[in-house]
């Protein structure tokens, strides 16, 4: 893909999209600037609002066109952010005053072989609230929000070493095949698209494309129970998405070495820690967890968010290969659904232990959390090995599916 003009632009469906004027993302983000955001915005505002840009230390990669950072305010809050939760540079200079990111925000794109997949940010209020006009009605725009996707983030990312699992290369076109049939049974439109039958039907489909059948469950580490590997991987797993600090900043990572030493040692018994308030945490065996049964109908309109979520993350293949960790296509997918069951196992977590989890929007932040999670994890090379192996495994998956029901 080399222009614009060539550029596919693909819009997920049943996906709307307007600002909330709630401020948050406002708020706790750092704001990366550009060389021409820095320049733009000393002139704009002359000595009398000066900002306070922290130059970065060399950035690399994919944040390459990003050399400063706006700082924020000692309460969080960027500089610019007024009483009135309105930007300042936005209201005094116009929406092209802001810095690049801003501007871009909640809209991501993912750069493909057959072209760019628009999809948002869940870290936005109006983004988990689904509220405004349909993406679909906003081509003109999007297009526009592309070709500043593009300035900022010129580097394609590399389909060409994709694998269906470890191992078994997989071309884009026969990705294409089976992302058609994904999307067509995991979207908004579908109620049960996240449901346990739904979720290991795909998770089959993709299996069924192995060109020979593979073992996949038994492909242990070590002669261990699958079901204490299955709950030190939820362990590692849910300390890495749900923290005690939602506004945690630096990269996630997947403690392979802790993974190794839990398992090493045997333990009799492990428990999930839940935080209800920072630094305060209640230990919840998963005897419990595995005992309590959520009443479905008290969380339809969360389980509605939670589809757009992983739809939008399937539509812009942020799940595996380059869009996530490297892992292969059916080890990035039981991963989705490893996040569908976390998010299950957290809000049977927050009822074991008293906090109101039917209330909307503190489930709506638990969402944004791992949204935010989710943008910051990185995998090492070690960590990769270790998560390839224990997610392709489709038993694993359908029990702790089981567990988060
Ligand atoms: S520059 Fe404006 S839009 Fe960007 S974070 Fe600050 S207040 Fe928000």
């Amino acid at each position: 893909m080399n222009s614009l003009f060539e550029t596919v632009l693909y819009i997920p469906e049943g996906i709307n999209f307007d600002c909330t004027g709630c401020g948050n993302c406002c708020f706790h983000w750092p704001v990366p600037a550009t060389d021409k955001d820095v320049e733009r915005i000393n002139a704009l505002v002359g000595d009398v609002d000066k900002p306070n840009f922290r130059k970065l230390p060399g950035s690399v990669d994919k944040m390459k066109a990003f050399t400063h950072s706006l700082e924020k305010r000692a309460d969080g809050s960027c500089q610019y952010l007024d009483p009135d939760i309105r930007c300042r540079l936005h209201k005094n200079y116009g929406i092209e005053s802001k810095p690049a990111m801003c501007q871009l925000f909640p809209y991501t794109f993912t750069l493909t072989p057959t072209g760019a997949y628009a999809s948002l940010s869940f870290a936005s209020t109006g983004v988990l609230l689904n509220s405004g006009a349909p993406l679909s009605t906003q081509k003109e725009f999007l297009q526009n929000q592309l070709a500043l996707f593009m300035q900022l983030f010129p580097n394609e990312p590399d389909w060409g070493k994709i694998q269906l699992i470890d191992g078994i290369p997989l071309r884009w076109v026969e990705f294409l095949l089976i992302d058609k049939a994904l999307l067509e049974n995991i979207a908004p439109r579908n109620p049960k698209s996240l449901s346990r039958e739904n979720l290991l039907a795909q998770s089959k489909m993709i299996v069924k494309k192995l060109p020979k059948p593979v073992d996949l469950d038994n492909a242990h580490l070590t002669k261990v129970r699958p079901i204490l590997i299955d709950q030190i991987l939820i362990k590692l797993l849910y300390e890495l998405y749900f923290v005690d600090d939602p506004y945690r900043e630096g990269a996630a990572e997947f403690d392979q070495k802790q993974f190794l030493d839990v398992l090493a040692g045997q333990p009799q018994s492990i428990s999930l820690q839940f935080c209800a308030q920072k630094g305060a945490f209640e230990h919840v065996s998963f005897k419990s967890i595995n005992d309590f049964r959520f009443n479905a109908q008290d969380y339809v309109e969360i389980d509605q968010l939670l589809t757009r979520m992983i739809y939008c993350r399937l539509f812009s293949k942020l799940y595996f290969g380059p869009g996530f960790g490297g892992l292969s296509l059916l080890s990035g997918f039981h991963h989705l659904v490893l996040l569908v069951a976390l998010v299950r196992i957290h809000f049977k977590l927050a009822t074991i232990t008293g906090v109101e989890s039917k209330d909307f929007n503190w489930q709506v932040e638990q969402i944004r959390m791992l949204e935010r999670r989710l943008t910051v994890t990185s995998l090492s090379r070690e960590a990769h090995a270790i998560l390839e192996v224990l997610l392709q495994s489709p038993a694993r998956i359908e029990r702790i599916l089981s567990l988060s029901a």
